[in-house]
């Protein structure tokens, strides 16, 4: 199952922590909209509150008032097909013999079916389909058998895939990132704690400081009275698999991830973008607002080379209307494009346009924005893509449709353009995602644009040699 989702964790000195674990929710919520949820624990129980919807719909004030104690865990959720349940709510909590257990999970494991099915001979009950169980069963087991980051070694080993997690073992929170990093972690100092959190963007809404990013493999343990953290390098690759889209579409522009502010590289993007594909125009237009910070790189690439261009908003957005991809039906959601943005007549009336995005999924967007464009008098209306073509889906965590539904799965550039009607479309090369995120394309998990993935998904090509357990070789491991 997939999980597009925000995780967060804190060990504080003087506080409760629902408050402030809320807050940083809200600030991980374009990571997730269809539930949230926070655990914390007191020092003596674990209290738990899991609501549907957006965080503000999920908790009222005696919810936060319920949650006590100075150490906590919460979870947003994304939507994904289909599954509008609130079993899926998390975090994940159990109780078991050694004490209690609350784990919130970003990412997607490519042998839970192995894993589950290990577990469940061994007497495991599940109640749930979600992979966040099977490692929250795999992690008391071992709790039981030997001390905490032992304990988590050992999970690990037996998990292959993408994992950010946060968990919350009785009154000690803990931050894991998973060996090839695939999702992004960090740590923060607050003023009376520690906090570790998907993006950095939630340790600035706590009025912290990012420390640094969860390294891959590694395990951050926060002291529960809120006076430091200790960390374990519990396992060690060549390769990282940190996921290129992350900087491009799903994280916040003001968060910093694995050493790079996502903003700067978005405007890095978008003046490659301009180097490699620039066309003139009259005017550069960003899709608001996922385009934003690419167009006004490209635009300032485009200023320095000639001064005849400018950069406008000439699309307006309805911040009320949620993500295009809720709507479940083509239809719905191509209605849903028309209510989001509307153009302004005047800023493109008569004039070549060059409209900026930053990645284009099944195609709905584009081909709707093109035809609202042309509709408002543009002349000519140029597309300019900030990532390579979309042709595969992503087993990682974020929701990119089938393979099926993707547009550029089985057309070239030329053909795509021609089906938006753009009078040009181009994409930013592999090359230079690259190069703008500083980072060798073999540390990159590429897989939604090469179809060949950094883990051993069945059916599908690998980039690498895999290490660690596969999707078939984990129930094998069972008799160990
Ligand atoms: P589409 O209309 O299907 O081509 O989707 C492209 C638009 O959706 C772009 O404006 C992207 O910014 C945005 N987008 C890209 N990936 C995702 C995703 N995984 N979930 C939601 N929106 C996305």
């Amino acid at each position: 199952m997939d999980e597009k989702c925000g995780v967060v964790g804190v060990a504080l000195s003087e506080r409760e922590s629902a408050r402030p674990l809320y807050y940083a929710l809200y600030a991980l919520q374009h990571r997730g909209q269809e539930s949230a949820g926070i655990v914390t624990h007191d020092g003596f129980q674990q209290h738990s509150h899991l609501g549907m919807g957006l965080v503000g719909d999920a908790f009222d004030a005696a919810d936060l008032e319920r949650l006590a104690g100075s150490v906590g865990i919460g979870h947003v959720r994304y939507p994904t097909a289909g599954s509008v349940d609130a079993s899926c709510a998390q975090p994940f909590s159990v109780s078991f013999k050694s004490g209690s257990l609350g784990l919130s999970h970003n990412g997607n494991l490519v042998n839970a079916g192995a894993a589950r099915e290990e577990l469940a001979e061994l007497g495991h009950a599940f109640t749930s389909d979600g992979d966040t169980e099977v490692i929250a069963h795999a992690l008391a087991r071992n709790l039981l058998e030997g001390d905490l980051v032992d304990a988590v070694a050992d999970t690990m080993s037996r998990l292959h895939g993408s994992y950010s997690l946060t968990i919350a073992h009785d009154d000690t929170v803990m931050g894991l990132r998973d060996p090839e990093g695939n999702r992004p972690l960090c740590l923060g100092e607050l003023d009376d704690g520690y906090a570790v959190a998907s993006e950095s963007a939630a340790i600035d809404a706590l009025g912290g400081e990012l420390v640094r990013d969860v390294r891959p493999g590694e395990l951050v343990v926060l002291a529960p009275d809120g006076s430091g953290y200790e960390c374990h390098q519990l396992v060690e690759r060549d390769r990282t698999a940190h996921c290129f889209f992350e900087h491009v579409y799903f994280a916040r522009p003001d968060s910093t991830i694995d050493g790079r502010l996502v903003y700067d590289t978005r405007r890095e993007l978008g003046r490659k973008l301009w180097a490699e594909s620039g066309v003139e125009t009259d005017v550069i237009l960003p899709v608001p607002d996922s385009g934003r910070a690419f167009a006004s790189g490209y635009a300032a690439a485009a200023g320095e080379a000639s001064a005849d261009v400018s950069f406008a908003e000439g699309l307006m957005k309805n911040r009320y209307v949620g993500r295009t991809f809720i709507m479940p039906t083509q239809d719905e959601r191509e209605r849903a494009v028309r209510l989001k943005l509307n153009p302004i007549k005047s800023t493109v009336e008569g004039k070549t346009v060059t409209l900026i995005d930053d990645s284009i999924v099944r195609g709905t967007t584009s081909s709707q924005l093109v035809g609202l464009l042309r509709e408002a008098g543009a002349s000519a209306v140029h597309l300019r893509i900030g990532s390579p073509p979309i042709v595969a889906p992503c087993y990682m965590g974020i929701d990119m449709a089938s393979r099926e539904e993707l547009v550029a799965a089985d057309r070239t550039p030329t053909e795509i353009g021609e089906l938006i009607d753009a009078d040009s479309l181009a994409y930013l090369s592999r090359a230079a995602i690259a190069d703008a995120l500083g980072a060798s394309r073999a540390d990159l998990c590429l897989g939604c644009v090469t179809g060949e993935y950094p883990y051993d998904i069945e059916g599908e090509a690998t980039d690498r040699e895999v290490v660690g357990p596969t999707a078939a070789s984990a129930s094998a491991s069972a008799d160990d």
